[in-house]
């Protein structure tokens, strides 16, 4: 059952670096590593470019049919791993990283990058991977197209016999073999492709920093990279890392003093305990209520990354939430929650089994945002509650940012909901719920934060902070309008635009 979540986190600063470079030159490895050493994401571009061709060989697709090729976009998708990189690409649900990485591809692979078709098709998507920063995305025209505003512009190289050569050790092929001599020309022609196609051609961006990694161990190249960025953070006009909290040397950090929690795996399909749960919910809940679910529940998505948002009134609100709609949608919801719960061990299984993420309110909101990134970009649902914490009077209260950081960052199709009465059945403050004739849910339209942002108000859209504001107060308008007059708060007066 999830436990009343805590607020949603706070945007944890950070840069936006692209990091382009020739095939071979080691974005992917070392972007990934030096990723993990800073706490950013991490997203491999190419394994996009990558999946398109795989599939476009398999169905028969070529470069001379654009709307064949532009069709396969929708196929593919990054996932993220445990620590929230994105390299790892699934074509139709499947793990496809290996595949996407065989000597057909690789051979084929810049001839379907060059058409224009596929690199408008896929520059949206990488922008929504990108927004909100703390990321290195990796690639070939990051600094120039893609992230053209990137705050720190890196471009990895190293001569072709060098790449060659790490690519020939890498295959495991001796070096004196026809493979190794077709590796090497294979790199060649990629590189020959990818730098004089008209468009997006590979190339290193005016202000981009060159580092050149011929004769590099791999952690000396990584190092020059966490360094590079570390200095671009310390000067960058905006705050670049997390806050530390301000410790004096006697007193360890918080954090260190609690011990750690296991994270919890994210919930991905409706195991027996979710759904034997969830019926249990629901028998129960129907003691005290009639539970209707009404709106756009069809329109919620099967698949992919889906945000729920929805007002806090009452404790009741996850654990409806939480056990009808799973039901309905045949997918489990995840949740951030206290950590305190995961102090109590059959209360601890209990919320694992629910989807509940542990976070740790207060000091750890750059973790609670991690996690649910994470959620997200493994392309499963997360439900917030974008008020923070419960409404003391059952009426929508302001909401903080966090929300609208996750819609942008993420690029999640969010779905607001209404839970009216919740607050009659479980006020704030009551030990146990009591009769009501009903709880009503109420699911609005599907919507991309960015896109209804551009819609509605086109002139916040190219403005970041704008664009925070505008966000948060569009989702909560649309929240608001799914609730009856008496529970719209704050934001009821404008609930008819939604
Ligand atoms: O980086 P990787 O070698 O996996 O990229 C495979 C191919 O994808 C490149 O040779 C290039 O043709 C294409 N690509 C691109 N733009 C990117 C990333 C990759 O054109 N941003």
């Amino acid at each position: 059952m999830p436990e009343a979540p805590t607020t949603i986190p706070a945007e944890p600063p950070g840069l936006v670096v692209a990091l382009d470079g020739p095939a071979s030159s080691g974005k992917s490895s070392v972007g990934a590593a030096a990723a993990k050493q800073l706490g950013y994401r991490f997203c491999d571009t190419g394994l996009l470019y990558r999946a398109v061709t795989w599939l476009a060989l398999r169905r028969g697709v070529g470069e001379t049919d654009p709307d064949g090729l532009v069709r396969l976009v929708d196929e593919v998708e990054l996932v993220a791993d445990e620590a929230g990189r994105l390299a790892h690409v699934s074509i139709d649900g499947e793990d496809a990283t290996e595949a996407v990485h065989q000597p057909e591809v690789d051979a084929a692979v810049s001839a379907i990058s060059r058409v224009p078709e596929i690199r408008a098709a896929l520059l949206a998507r990488q922008r929504r991977l990108a927004a909100g920063g703390r990321i290195i995305m990796a690639g070939r025209d990051i600094g120039t197209v893609v992230l053209p505003d990137a705050d720190l512009k890196l471009f990895l190289d190293a001569g072709l016999e060098e790449r060659a050569r790490r690519r020939i050790e890498e295959r495991g092929v001796a070096s004196d073999s026809p493979e190794a001599v077709e590796i090497h020309d294979q790199l060649a022609r990629r590189d020959d492709l990818d730098r004089n196609r008209p468009v997006a051609p590979l190339r290193a961006a005016p202000d981009a920093v060159h580092l050149r990694t011929d004769g590099n161990a791999f952690e000396t190249t990584v190092s020059l990279v966490v360094e590079a960025i570390r200095a671009r953070e310390a000067t960058a006009p905006r705050a670049a890392t997390p806050a530390e909290p301000a410790t004096s040397p006697a007193a360890p950090p918080r954090a260190a003093r609690k011990p750690a929690i296991d994270p919890t795996p994210i919930a991905t399909r409706m195991g027996l305990v979710i759904r034997i749960g969830s019926f249990v919910i629901r028998t129960l809940v129907r003691v005290f209520t009639r539970v209707e679910i009404v709106g756009a529940l069809d329109a919620i998505p099967r698949t992919g990354a889906v945000l729920i948002a929805a007002n806090h009134a009452s404790n009741a609100d996850p654990v409806i939430i939480g056990a009808f709609l799973n039901q309905q949608l045949g997918r489990p919801l995840n949740w951030l929650g206290k950590r305190e719960v995961f102090e109590w061990p059959v209360l601890s299984w209990l919320a694992r089994q629910a989807g509940v993420h542990p976070v740790d309110r207060g000091s750890a909101d750059v973790e609670a945002f991690r996690s649910a990134i994470r959620i997200l970009e493994a392309g499963q649902i997360l439900a917030v509650f974008p008020e923070g914490t419960r409404s003391p009077d059952g009426r929508l209260r302001a909401a903080k940012d966090g929300v609208t950081v996750l819609a942008s960052r993420s690029g999640a199709v969010v779905v607001p909901i209404g839970v009216a009465n919740a607050d009659r059945l479980w006020p704030k403050g009551r030990p146990i719920p009591r009769r009501v004739p009903s709880v009503t849910v109420t699911i609005g339209a599907p919507f991309r934060l960015d896109e209804a942002l551009a819609a509605e108000d086109p002139d916040a859209a190219g403005d970041r902070r704008r664009a925070k504001t505008a966000g948060t107060e569009l989702i909560m308008r649309r929240i608001a309008a799914l609730l009856p007059p008496r529970q719209r708060g704050v934001h009821g007066e404008d609930s008819g635009r939604g």
